[in-house]
């Protein structure tokens, strides 16, 4: 079985596709990001780390005017601003973007769980349940990490 999934990881990164599994995830941030959002997504990589036990995300500046990484995050643009959402992440075939609402609309501040809940739709995580906990309950839920995704990223880790 390991084989067979080592050989599949080879043919999708061969191919160029995306692939989430590969930890730890190089992340790196929109030179344009405010510092007091770079920092928390630098607070969100060292809450992974601890609750994971290791390192699964790294994190890097992009100088403005560089190709963005495969996992890149940055502000929204208008247009793609929705009604009531903070952010989305949106992964195509060799990249994951994670677009912030910036903070000037009422109840739309990219604060960590945000980050964190849209780092783990790249990491390939659907949402929760409505109402539940979870963090990746649609509107982030209570914020929770769950027990499932902690067990399941330190597996991916190892
Ligand atoms: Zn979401």
């Amino acid at each position: 079985m390991k084989y067979v999934m080592y050989a599949l990881f080879l043919l999708l990164t061969a191919c160029g596709a995306w692939v989430p599994e590969e930890l730890p995830m190089q992340v790196d941030m929109d030179e344009a990001l405010p510092s007091h959002v770079k920092e928390n997504i630098l607070i969100v990589a060292e809450r992974f780390e601890a609750a994971i036990g290791r390192p699964i995300v790294f994190v890097t500046e992009r100088a403005g005017g560089s190709r963005p990484g495969r996992v890149h995050i940055r502000y929204a643009t208008s247009g793609e601003v929705r009604e009531g959402s903070g952010g989305h992440a949106v992964s195509s075939h060799d990249r994951c973007v994670v677009a912030l609402v910036p903070p000037t609309r009422p109840n739309a501040t990219p604060g960590k769980v945000l980050i964190m809940h849209e780092l783990l739709h790249c990491l390939g995580y659907d949402h929760a349940e409505k109402g539940s906990d979870s963090i990746m309950a649609p509107n982030a839920g209570k914020g929770v990490l769950t027990a499932e995704i902690v067990d399941e990223l330190r597996q991916r880790s190892e």
